[in-house]
């Protein structure tokens, strides 16, 4: 079975709402180097970085308290098992998910039909 080396991750963007859905190859993590993912508003919404492709330390920037959190994962973990959903510790709100790129893009799809329905009832 081909490995596949890229991860999806969905964040909410604090500055403008939008759901941010990026496929980040690890290949690119490598090098030690921080690997940022910008908003279509220009802003930063994560920062990736892996010393060594094995783990890798995501730095969301929180879009219910305003902070910038810190979570480590197991590469292998992360493109094998079930999304995983990343919340705020201090509000516990779901800010972001990260996993297997397909499964990101279907809840990613799922979320924002949510939210739009959500608008819809809002509107009415
Ligand atoms: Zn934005
Ligand atoms: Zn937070």
């Amino acid at each position: 079975m081909l490995f596949d080396t890229n991860i999806g991750a969905a964040v909410k963007c604090k500055h403008c709402g939008r759901l941010v859905v990026r496929d980040i190859s690890l290949f690119d993590l490598t090098g030690n180097r921080m690997h940022e993912e910008r908003c279509e508003c220009g802003k930063t919404v994560m920062r990736i970085k892996s010393s060594d492709c094995k783990t890798f330390r995501i730095f969301i920037n929180c879009i219910a308290c305003d902070k910038e959190h810190l979570f480590v994962f197991k590469s292998r973990q992360v493109l094998s098992e079930k999304v995983k959903i990343l919340g705020c510790p201090t509000s516990r709100l779901d800010i972001a998910f990260i996993g297997n790129r397909t499964l990101v893009r279907e809840v990613a799809v799922k979320q924002q039909k949510d939210l739009q329905e959500l608008i819809n009832v809002l509107e009415l």
